[in-house]
């Protein structure tokens, strides 16, 4: 996968006023690039965080905030006030700022200087009231924003910083990406189905439909060479079954898997596009419902959903952008059985064939076997079990006047048992707080049964990403209770009302 992040960056604007004299000012300045050293040191920045000069009125700050707003790899723009900045200074800035913002509220030092401590110390870190003064304006403006406080050396606030870098990366990635549909939503299916238009609108996603028989016919083009060249990585990366192998029984399916990866990956390239969805019921003249292919794709980046599930493809692309280069993967999942033995309570999650093999370290079978439904041939998909890690599902639901995001924190686990019969990826966890508290919360608020899963980033990044899109986030966790969660639900339901005005 290539990078995300190459190329964007930060910025990091430090507010003050002139009041104070140069010398005052140029302690500032460099104080506050030494904030942005510490936080770019801590090694857990995705992309840089970039100093901007002192900012000490009214004009420079709407300059700066409108430079930050044009520019497409700035992800976003962390603001601290060094000292005291008066905060009617940074109305006409905020209201063109169009990126996310995050709020830092931290001071140079990290110990009050008890023996020297004296007044000209006191007016150079006065940060403590400077930071409430320009909190003060953005509460009042509505600006949404995460606010992170403490010093800059403290590994918890650059893990927070770094979550919420991450936060704009899917922000980001959301707003640059096509989604292709081959083919329409699966039919009757309710929570698939969505406004297409209005995710445009508070996400920037793009979602377009194909006739699934284009992608046939980019299967024709694809050349014999890509297909040899695809079929020794797969050997080379994966353990092949051996019907499937060179001189195998069935090697001729796996060269179909192929030749769909190829051509399904020409297809998005030529579109810009970065997520996709297919429909088992609208296969047109494809003899395979695409397996191998999907979680190939997936396992380079790409968003997926299945059945025309366009909302959860969108929602595994983001996964996969702020989770990058972390340990761990992000696939499409959907909750398929529960074990309830008293104890012993966890759910079995996998897909008919579409799970990412970013879930596990291990080397996944490439298999081939038949699939119930979808009448056509038997399909090649890779199979594996996903690696114990502490993860997240999350599914983004259609309530008519609004997206709902719903997450839930669970725990990957081991199987307990093996299940040779069960031919695909699948992933096992316990959900937080127990089986049952998460899935009365789910039911109650609406979730999918797709979900987008991530084991490399957590709530947090996933709350921060809801409040730049300003959208309702329901965390199911170790805190929640049914009837605290039951009355989230219902004062969010007014809540999102009224906030979306009339
Ligand atoms: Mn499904």
């Amino acid at each position: 996968m290539s990078s995300f992040y190459e190329g964007r960056e930060v910025w990091f604007l430090t507010g003050s006023q002139d009041l104070y004299g140069e010398d005052t000012l140029r302690q500032v300045a460099e104080q506050s690039q030494e904030v942005v050293r510490l936080l770019n040191d801590s090694g857990l920045m995705p992309a840089p965080l970039v100093w901007k000069p002192v900012l000490k009125d009214s004009d420079s700050i709407r300059r700066a905030m409108l430079d930050a707003s044009s520019q497409d790899n700035v992800l976003g723009v962390i603001a601290w006030m060094h000292t005291f900045s008066p905060a009617k200074m940074w109305i006409r800035g905020m209201e063109v700022l169009s990126k996310p913002i995050l709020h830092l509220a931290t001071q140079a030092g990290v110990e009050i200087p008890w023996d020297t401590i004296d007044m000209d110390f006191m007016n150079l870190n006065q940060a403590a009231h400077g930071d409430r003064e320009y909190a003060y304006i953005l509460t009042r403006l509505g600006v949404a924003r995460t606010t992170v406080v403490g010093h800059a050396s403290n590994p918890a606030v650059s893990a927070k910083v770094a979550d919420w870098v991450r936060a704009c990366g899917g922000w980001a990635a959301t707003h640059e990406m096509r989604v292709v549909r081959f083919g329409d939503n699966m039919r009757n299916v309710a929570v698939t189905e969505g406004d297409k238009t209005e995710a445009e609108r508070r996400l920037g996603v793009s979602v377009n439909t194909w006739g699934v028989n284009d992608l046939v016919a980019a299967m024709e083009t694809v050349d014999e060479a890509s297909v040899d060249a695809l079929v020794q990585e797969y050997e080379e990366r994966y353990d092949v079954a051996p019907e499937l192998r060179v001189q195998g029984d069935r090697h001729d399916s796996l060269r179909y898997a192929a030749r769909q990866e190829a051509a399904m990956r020409a297809f998005l390239e030529e579109r810009g596009a970065w997520a996709f969805t297919t429909n088992f019921e609208d296969l047109g003249g494809l003899r395979q419902l695409p397996g191998l292919a999907v979680q190939r794709l997936m396992e380079d980046g790409y968003g997926f959903g299945a059945e025309g599930d366009w909302k959860t493809a969108v929602l595994v692309r983001a996964a996969k952008v702020m989770g990058e280069g972390l340990a761990g993967g992000a696939s499409l999942m959907e909750d398929y059985t529960y074990n309830l033995v008293e104890g012993q309570e966890m759910i079995l999650g996998a897909h008919m064939l579409e799970v990412c093999p970013s879930l596990t370290a291990r080397r996944p079978r490439v298999e081939i076997h038949p699939l119930g439904i979808g009448d056509r041939e038997d399909p090649v998909r890779m199979v594996f079990t996903a690696d114990a890690r502490p993860g997240i599902v999350v599914s983004l639901a259609d309530m008519r006047d609004r997206f709902r995001l719903t997450a839930n924190v669970v725990e990957v686990i081991d199987a307990p048992h093996d299940m040779p019969r069960l031919p695909v990826a699948r992933a096992m966890w316990r959900p937080a707080p127990d089986l049952y508290t998460s899935v009365e919360a789910w039911l109650t608020a609406g979730g999918a049964h797709h979900t987008a899963m991530s084991t490399q980033v957590g709530a947090r990044v996933w709350e921060m990403f809801a409040r730049i899109a300003q959208m309702e986030i329901l965390v199911i966790d170790e805190s929640t209770t049914q009837r605290a969660f039951e009355d989230q639900v219902h004062w969010n339901q007014a809540y999102y009302r009224l906030a979306e005005g009339l």
